[in-house]
């Protein structure tokens, strides 16, 4: 018998030479603006906590006071008996936050986004998804079982076309603020042909809900569209929330649905109760703080014309997602080591998360950072670039 799996070292070798092996830094400081890594102090420039609420003082204080109550484990599914009153509670604040009929927590929003496509969707129907959507979409979409069409990105047009052509329940799916690119999807003019189309639209929110939106209440509020021109809305809480866990929001037939058969929901572990508690307090944050979203804005200005005199080449993003474009992954990969360098934190991200041939500097702000240290990001941002020409 020959011996099984021996092309891996190869495998990874490969993922080397061409810039793609992926590797974890170990942080030992709490998430923030400031981390802690190998001793070193740094300043980050690549987290989804954008409103700072990870380690908020209320929110660290809800999760403590909560896990006296409840404990650590939630000790079994949502419909065994792990749905505490703090998930009940968190649900119904988060419906009325979306001003949707009900919302139902998922343990991740990768897991949400299988459970509610896998749901929704059989062989007989079609999904149509954004060619740069999330991965989770993707799969979701995939693991249905439903044909399956990616349209052209952003592409209303294209779209049409293809609902034009599909049969069954139809499904047009796409993330809100695009993860790796800031921009937004044309939520009014999808949510427009879809209704032409007798098809539903289900936005994943994760990096728009806290940050967008006068009340934060994500691209949704942004564009005024609601439950009826959005059926599905999925957000997720370790990003903008700074916690942990996912929700879809909807209608009552919607989430009654999820419930009955969505395997990520039915067949995992409730996520702790007191990340729920947690959760409810950044969520008061959320809606009462507004500084912390008029901040996020001029943050992201300043850094736009910043860079935009000193020649840097800009995306067409207006979120705190600042992606700049390198190309060639280990490019990417020389300037962000760079960064870390000069003390400065921001991940090179690289294929398949994105198209071949960008590679990208994610730059994500949070409203704890200050224009001084922008300026710095720019400053190491030109010196690291000058080197590589
Ligand atoms: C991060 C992200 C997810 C996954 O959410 P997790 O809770 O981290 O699993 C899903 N969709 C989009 C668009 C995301 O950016």
């Amino acid at each position: 018998m020959s011996p099984a799996f021996t092309h891996l070292p190869d495998n990874l070798e490969l993922l080397s030479a061409e810039g793609l092996y992926r590797s974890r830094r170990v942080i030992d400081s709490p998430q923030g603006i400031n981390l802690q890594i190998d001793g070193r102090a740094l300043v980050n420039f690549c987290s989804n906590d954008y409103l700072g609420l990870a380690n908020h003082p209320d929110v660290v204080w809800a999760f403590k006071t909560a896990s006296d109550r409840y404990g650590v484990g939630s000790g079994s599914a949502h419909l065994v008996c792990g749905h505490s009153t703090a998930h009940h509670a968190l649900e119904e604040e988060l419906a009325a936050f979306t001003g949707r009929d009900r919302a139902l927590l998922f343990s991740t929003g990768y897991m949400a986004n299988l459970g509610v496509m896998s749901a929704l969707l059989g062989r007989r129907d079609s999904v149509f998804e954004d060619r740069l959507n999330h991965a989770s979409l993707l799969d979701g979409g995939l693991l249905s079982g439903a044909r399956f069409k990616r349209y052209a990105h952003v592409d209303v047009e294209n779209l049409a076309l293809h609902l034009k052509k599909a049969t069954g329940n139809k499904l047009i799916v796409t993330d809100g603020v695009f993860s790796m690119d800031g921009t937004f999807a044309p939520l009014q003019a999808l949510s427009k042909v879809a209704k032409i189309n007798q098809a539903w639209l289900m936005v994943d929110d994760a990096h728009g809900l806290g940050v967008m939106g006068e009340q934060g209440g994500g691209l949704l509020e942004y564009f005024g569209l609601n439950q009826n021109d959005v059926p599905v809305l999925i957000g997720t809480l370790g990003k903008g929330f700074g916690t942990f866990g996912a929700f879809v929001a909807g209608s009552d037939e919607l989430i009654e649905s999820v419930i009955q058969k969505a395997r990520t929901y039915i067949y995992t572990t409730a996520l702790p109760a007191a990340i729920a508690e947690a959760t409810r307090a950044s969520l008061k944050i959320i809606i009462s703080e507004n500084w912390r979203r008029d901040k996020l804005q001029k943050l992201t200005d300043y850094f736009r014309q910043r860079a935009g005199q000193i020649g840097l080449q800009l995306s067409p993003s207006t979120s705190p997602i600042q992606p700049i474009i390198i190309g060639e992954s280990q490019h990417a990969v020389d300037i962000s080591n760079a960064l870390l360098q000069a003390g400065i934190l921001v991940s090179a991200i690289r294929p398949p998360t994105v198209p071949k041939n960008s590679a990208r500097l994610r730059v994500t702000f949070s409203s704890l950072h200050e224009e001084y240290q922008i300026d710095q990001l720019l400053d190491a941002l030109e010196k690291a670039m000058l080197q590589r020409k």
